[in-house]
């Protein structure tokens, strides 16, 4: 098996880096104030093909996953917020749409969507509603030329800013729990959508937010996929976004602990560094190979999902790994800076409560745990 970072990869991720250098990291502070994303930065990830999905001969075309989870590390090193508001744009909204779209659908709305012009989300999550994907109550009626949506999708990232969501509702409600489900493209500026902003700790700068329709009109040609199929739909949705999620988790535990060792190789306490305890060498020792575990699971995951294998497992493997290590690398991170890591900040202080955010996003550690499970079921027939 060959772990080499291909030449031209490599290449596009120094451009990356520089990227993120001139039209990022400078503007950060100003964005976690404001806590908002602007127009400006979602059209120069498109711009730069950064989404990892472009057009070619009018088709819209998925770059490798590797690519894509190595940009989503790197963005989520400085900023897991502004990561995930990428990550909802391509991985759950864009992807739908590439998925599931039709192809005059793809072909009205997915070049400026891949430019960042368009921007999307997905709403699944209601608030009696988040591990069951198919509890929702969101009903969508068969009306003359399309569909009547009513309901309220209670976390939808990037729901604020989109222009476009996807939408699961409930279009046959006598039918049984696999389907009664469909999926909707939805005009978020239709009469009839209400947007409330969240208030949250996490992931800031991107937005969280409640969405509530009201007799939305939804034309015929804005299904997505089959009718009754949404379940499936999504659920597949969520198995392609397990591994830019994972990717950006583990972006959020590298980015804390390189911030760690920077300032534990310059801090002194009892005269001598705090590297050079050797208690704290051995616990960096040990995160670092957790880190580098979670790495060989994602980039195994994307290995599959390149060669058009099923990656489920290993999609979900990915995340429960990324999550697990997230999670305790950056409180030891977070630890390294003593008091300073409590003031709001201080870069190191985002960190621990991102990475929690990230076992939420896509299904629960349990949920992962169920689909691993089943999957490793069928091998052990
Ligand atoms: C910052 C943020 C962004 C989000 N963005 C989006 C978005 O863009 N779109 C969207 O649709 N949703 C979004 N969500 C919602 C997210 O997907 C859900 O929160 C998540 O799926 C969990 O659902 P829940 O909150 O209803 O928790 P619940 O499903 O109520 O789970 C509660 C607890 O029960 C456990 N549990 C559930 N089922 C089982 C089981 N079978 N076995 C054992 N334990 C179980 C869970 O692991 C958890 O510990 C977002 C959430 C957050 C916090």
């Amino acid at each position: 098996m060959d772990f080499t970072v291909p030449e031209a990869l490599s290449k596009d991720l120094i451009e990356f880096k520089q990227f993120l250098k001139d039209r990022v990291q400078l503007q950060l502070p100003g964005w976690y104030q404001r806590q908002e994303i602007p127009a400006d930065f979602f059209r120069e990830m498109g711009d730069g093909n950064w989404y990892g999905i472009g057009i070619e001969a009018g088709r819209l075309i998925k770059s490798s996953a590797l690519r894509e989870a190595l940009i989503a590390e790197e963005l989520a090193k400085i900023s897991p917020g502004v990561a995930v508001a990428a990550l909802a744009q391509v991985d759950l909204g864009l992807i739908a749409l590439l998925l599931f779209g039709s192809d005059d659908l793809k072909a009205r709305y997915g070049k400026s969507a891949a430019g960042g012009k368009t921007l999307m989300c997905v709403g699944s999550t209601e608030r009696m509603a988040g591990s069951d994907v198919a509890g929702i109550e969101m009903r969508a009626r068969k009306v003359k030329g399309g569909w009547l949506l009513n309901g309220t999708k209670a976390y939808v990232t990037n729901g604020y800013i989109s222009d476009l969501a996807v939408i699961t509702a409930v279009s046959h409600p006598r039918a049984s729990r696999n389907r009664r489900i469909s999926m909707y493209l939805v005009d978020l500026h239709a009469e009839g959508v209400k947007r409330k902003k969240l208030t949250k700790q996490v992931w800031i700068p991107s937005d969280l937010t409640r969405l509530q329709f009201t007799d939305v009109f939804v034309r015929q040609d804005h299904l997505l996929g089959h009718q009754g199929q949404g379940l499936q739909q999504v659920l597949t949705v969520f198995t392609f976004s397990r591994v830019p999620i994972a990717a950006m988790t583990l972006g959020t535990a590298v980015g804390a602990f390189e911030l760690a060792l920077a300032h534990a190789k310059k801090r002194k306490i009892f005269g001598q560094t705090i590297t050079e305890f050797q208690a704290k060498a051995f616990e960096a020792s040990d995160f670092y190979a957790k880190i580098e575990a979670a790495r060989l699971m994602l980039w195994k995951a994307c290995w599959k999902m390149d060669r058009n294998e099923n990656f489920r497992q290993e999609s979900s493997l990915a995340k429960y790994l990324a999550v697990e290590i997230a999670r305790s690398v950056t409180a030891w991170a977070a630890d390294i800076f003593g008091a300073a890591s409590v003031i709001q900040e201080h870069p190191i202080h985002k960190f621990p409560m991102d990475a929690w955010a990230s076992s939420l996003g896509e299904g629960t550690q349990d949920v992962q745990k169920l689909v691993i499970f089943r999957e490793m079921m069928k091998n052990y027939g």
